[in-house]
């Protein structure tokens, strides 16, 4: 196998919905978030397998996912467009029967001008100041807004993963300040909101990341593995230096591994001479620096030279793997390249889908 392969379980990612879902009483309908091509994980292959565990409405960052996501599904799911209705979208909106959820008195006049009667989201600020209008804004318009009858309100929290954070009642009570008493369906919280509890449930909730296997859900099913193909190796001996910047020298005569992935495939340089790789349950230093398209390894303790070794895997998950480099596993996830063959399981068929 010449390239590196990103083996993506579905089965985890169906189970991983269903249990958010099972989080949340049965009245509260638990949508799936799929932005950025399922957070890098190939939203061709990830949302109908969604789609197949029960989830009926879908959510894309812009118009142009959902767009493509309306290819993938056909008509019957709802797919609600974060970015709300931007200017050039109108025709995408309406052929494909997307749902924006509109964030601004602008957004709102576009909408209900070009296209009266096709749905919509209102999505309010409630603090993160991020999309989504304030509550003056939401006052002034919200008369004309309610008349055209939105499918739901919806906001985003700041702080849903740290459930200690002050950010996350405050929030709640400045949503509930917005929109209660208004008789039309809510939604409010994403993975973390979910497990911060029913009261932040309302209508319909909206997980991501942890259907993709990552945190704040510590229960999630680990969804990839990766593995990168060795495709030289070398003896080095007591005192010579591996890769850029002689960043790595032997303290010892051994074996080094070259594998064929960088930094431009999305490992992040700064897992230079930090990380480890993993030969089945053997852990393999990675040494020296993380180039573009290739990493060294000091593979001496290995009694035989393994055709390829694994980053992400049962003994190291994106997150573990965004701590050692100093960020998210929403990043490591969305980082992973396009060069890696994505490999989509499924326990059912015993293999490739
Ligand atoms: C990305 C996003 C989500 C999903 O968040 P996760 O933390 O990945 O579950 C939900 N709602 C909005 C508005 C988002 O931007």
């Amino acid at each position: 196998m010449a390239t590196a392969t990103l083996t993506i379980d579905l089965d985890a990612i169906a189970a991983n919905w269903r249990a958010l879902d099972r989080l949340s009483t049965p009245v509260v309908q638990t949508a799936a978030v799929v932005k950025a091509d399922a957070y890098g994980l190939g939203i061709d292959r990830v949302a109908p397998a969604l789609a197949r565990a029960g989830a009926r409405r879908f959510f894309t960052a812009v118009a142009e996912e959902g767009a493509r996501l309306r290819q993938i599904l056909g008509p019957g799911p709802q797919i609600g467009i974060l970015g709300g209705h931007m200017a050039g979208d109108t025709e995408m909106i309406h052929d494909l029967d997307l749902t924006p959820m509109l964030n601004s008195l602008q957004q709102v006049t576009r909408h209900l001008e070009s296209l009266p009667g096709h749905p919509f989201g209102i999505q309010l600020d409630t603090g993160m100041n991020r999309l989504g209008m304030e509550e003056a804004e939401w006052r002034a318009i919200a008369p004309i807004v309610l008349e055209a009858g939105p499918v739901f309100l919806m906001s985003h929290l700041a702080c849903a993963d740290e459930p200690d954070n002050p950010m996350n009642a405050a929030q709640l009570a400045q949503f509930h300040h917005m929109t209660d008493g208004l008789g039309i369906p809510r939604s409010f919280a994403a993975t973390g909101g979910i497990l911060l509890g029913p009261d932040y449930h309302f209508d319909l909730t909206r997980p991501g990341i942890g259907l993709y296997g990552g945190q704040p859900f510590d229960a999630a099913q680990p969804v990839v593995t990766l593995s990168l193909p060795v495709i030289q190796t070398r003896d080095v001996a007591k005192g010579e230096t591996v890769g850029y910047a002689n960043a790595w020298t032997a303290d010892r005569a051994t074996t080094v591994a070259t594998l064929s992935a960088g930094y431009a495939d999305g490992l992040p340089r700064t897992l230079s001479n930090k990380v480890r790789l993993w030969d089945g349950d053997t852990p393999v230093p990675l040494i020296g620096r993380v180039s573009m398209d290739l990493i060294t390894a000091d593979i001496g303790h290995l009694s035989e030279i393994p055709r390829s070794l694994d980053i992400l895997g049962p003994h190291q998950g994106v997150d573990d793997l965004a701590a050692i480099a100093g960020t998210i596993g929403y990043e490591i996830l969305t980082a992973l390249g396009p060069r890696y063959a994505r490999r989509h399981v499924t326990r059912q068929t015993g293999g490739q889908a």
